[in-house]
């Protein structure tokens, strides 16, 4: 029984596929329980790298990951794109968590969204589609306007194309350029929620308070938390993530996100699944007893789950592009926690660094909106 498993003790080593910022602030973590990080990723001087060892390698690469596994007690990844042959690969030298089939099914927006409505959690409406018939066929199932996605390597709105009549059905698949998709019906929601929910090696689970999520440009600018949203909305949310974790059998953290509020009601849409630490749960390295990057390193590593609770309320703004140069100004502003990746470049939208404004617990949802409209970033 996976409980009956003995958990790595200090001294161990994760290794950690990728080599991003998520990679970094993980192996941060781990580093202040005693445990060591090992980062894998193609590319040199990458965040993750500059603080724990490192292969640099291709993912194809058989013989370094064989070597890597070798040098690792349990590997993770930081995020999902890793190629599915890979984790199966390592997973016969080492164990990986989250495991592969979790992986696969949150690689695939086909196979997770079949996968929540088995489990009998709401979604959007969606189909497959592969060709422009079968787009037409798909629209008349769920309506226009509809967003067109395509089934593997989306994020931040990549991949993406909104459908506003079913007569645009050929225009939109031939730009779209034939990739695997699938169509869902456009969820006029009031705002968008995530839940960073964590699960351990003995099957129990932790959640974080929802969170508020404003995108700009498909980039996520900032999370808020209390959310703004109903205790039973939030009890709602919660609950709706422990159900998915346990579903899958889930070791480790995952971003849950969703629409809130559509058409006036209050229901919870999952849009998306991330199988692994996720950018709306930084706010809870300030602002929690222990951060979603130590939950992850925990769960994988068979520790028991610390508390998730929370002692501040807290708007996390990423720091995209050049207002990563805000720095000085940042590191002066009180009750600011400021964080940066080190990344060698910066460009429009990229993710160079975050601040967390913590501010006393207790808000009123009013008082969360006049801080979402006054925090910059
Ligand atoms: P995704 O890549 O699925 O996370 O989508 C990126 C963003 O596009 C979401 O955060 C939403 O703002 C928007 N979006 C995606 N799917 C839908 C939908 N079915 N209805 C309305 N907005 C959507």
């Amino acid at each position: 029984m996976a409980g009956d498993v003995p958990p790595l003790a200090p001294g161990a080593t994760i290794g950690i596929l990728g080599g991003g910022q998520l990679g970094r602030m993980l192996a941060l973590a781990a580093a202040r329980l005693g445990i060591r990080s090992h980062i894998y990723c193609p590319e040199t001087d990458r965040p993750a790298a500059q603080v724990a060892a490192s292969t640099v390698a291709a993912y194809e690469d058989e013989a370094a990951l064989t070597q890597f596994a070798r040098a690792v007690d349990v590997v993770t990844y930081e995020f999902e794109n890793i190629p599915g042959p890979v984790a199966a690969f390592l997973d016969r030298l080492v164990p990986v968590r989250p495991s592969p089939k979790a992986l696969a099914v949150a690689q695939d927006r086909f196979l997770e969204k079949s996968f929540l409505r088995d489990a009998g959690i709401a979604t959007a409406p969606f189909a497959e589609v592969s060709t422009s018939d079968g787009l037409s066929r798909a629209l008349a199932e769920v309506g226009v306007p509809a967003v067109l996605k395509t089934r593997r390597f989306g994020y931040d709105g990549k991949g993406q194309a909104v459908v506003s009549a079913p007569e645009d059905a050929e225009r939109v698949w031939a730009e779209f350029g034939n990739a695997p998709a699938i169509v869902e019906a456009y969820v006029p929601f009031t705002c968008e929620l995530s839940v960073i929910v964590a699960r351990g090696l003995d099957g129990r689970s932790a959640c974080y308070d929802p969170v508020r999520n404003d995108h700009e440009q498909h980039i996520l600018a900032r999370s808020t938390v209390p959310a703004g949203v109903s205790a039973a909305v939030e009890a709602r949310a919660k609950a709706i993530a422990e159900r998915i974790v346990a579903m899958l059998d889930y070791v480790g953290v995952m971003g849950v996100e969703m629409f809130f509020g559509a058409d006036g009601d209050d229901g919870l849409f999952v849009n998306e699944l991330a199988p692994r630490v996720h950018n709306s749960g930084h706010w809870t390295t300030d602002a929690c007893v222990v951060s979603q990057f130590e939950q992850h390193v925990r769960a994988i590593c068979g520790w028991p789950l610390g508390s998730p609770r929370r002692h501040a309320d807290a708007v996390m703004g990423n720091l995209l592009g050049d207002a990563v140069d805000r720095w000085r100004e940042l590191s002066t502003e009180p009750d600011t926690a400021l964080h940066i990746y080190g990344k060698d470049g910066s460009a429009p939208g990229r993710k160079m660094g975050h601040a967390t404004r913590l501010f006393p617990r207790g808000a009123d949802a009013e008082s969360v909106e006049r801080r979402m409209e006054t925090v910059e970033p």
